[in-house]
């Protein structure tokens, strides 16, 4: 193993699926190692220390979802999920499972990577097994088994849908959500919370953030079209 090369872990059942990544990660200066089960991927876990998993949400020993949850307990390494399905990606995106990130599949080689750096660069590559479970990254403090959400050095202390709601956004900085889209992330039974409900949520959270840092406003409202996260480092 070349020094100074991260180790991705690669769990995805399909060989050539597995084959385009691991070549990717390679082309790109990374350490992939492919496992096609999730037993064998939390075996790996144990005994090396990967910087971040990519993990198919479709395995043939169960669930990435169960794997995600056992790793969970373990480890803090980040997870990118592969899916399939877009009904995959509302569980993905309501961080129940901390998941750092998906792409859906079919994706590029060239989308992964980028989501794969961006992944290290949030959470500072601090995800061996000996670190703690919380990512801080830049001026945003995400510490995901707490369902806790720091700003510039602040603690926010928000309700549940606040959080999940300004988690999903800070999933992936710089997308636009809908409001649909957030409903979806964000709320047990979105068909009972309304377009408003979002705006109320949204402005609540702009309120707590301006008292962390009362000069910035991270939240960009895209009119017609909905929220994203400012990026920010
Ligand atoms: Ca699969």
């Amino acid at each position: 193993m070349p020094p100074g090369r991260e180790i991705i872990l690669v769990v995805e059942d399909e060989p050539a699926i597995a084959d385009t990544l691991v070549y990717a990660l390679q082309t790109e200066g990374f350490a992939p190692i492919w496992k096609s089960s999730g037993r064998d991927a939390l075996a790996e876990l144990e005994r090396t220390p990967v910087a971040l998993v990519v993990l198919d949400v479709g395995l043939p020993d169960g669930s990435g979802f169960d794997v995600c949850r056992t790793l969970r307990a373990r480890h803090a390494v980040p997870v990118i999920f592969l899916t399939a399905r877009s009904g995959e990606i509302d569980r993905i995106v309501g961080l129940e499972l901390g998941a750092d990130d998906y792409v859906a599949k079919p994706f590029s080689p060239r989308e992964l990577t980028a989501r794969v750096r961006a992944v290290l660069r949030r959470t500072h590559g601090a995800s061996s097994a000996a670190s703690s479970p919380a990512a801080t990254a830049g001026v945003w403090q995400h510490d995901v088994p707490r369902c806790r959400i720091g700003y510039r050095g602040s603690a926010l202390e928000l309700t549940r849908n606040e959080y999940r709601l300004l988690a999903a956004l800070l999933a992936q900085p710089g997308r636009v959500f809908s409001r649909e889209q957030l409903m979806e992330a964000a709320w047990d039974d979105p068909g009972a919370a309304l377009d408003r409900t979002v705006d109320a949520h949204v402005k609540s959270v702009r309120a707590k953030l301006r008292s962390a840092a009362p000069e910035a406003d991270p939240i960009v409202t895209h009119r017609g079209l909905g929220y994203s996260l400012r990026e920010e480092t």
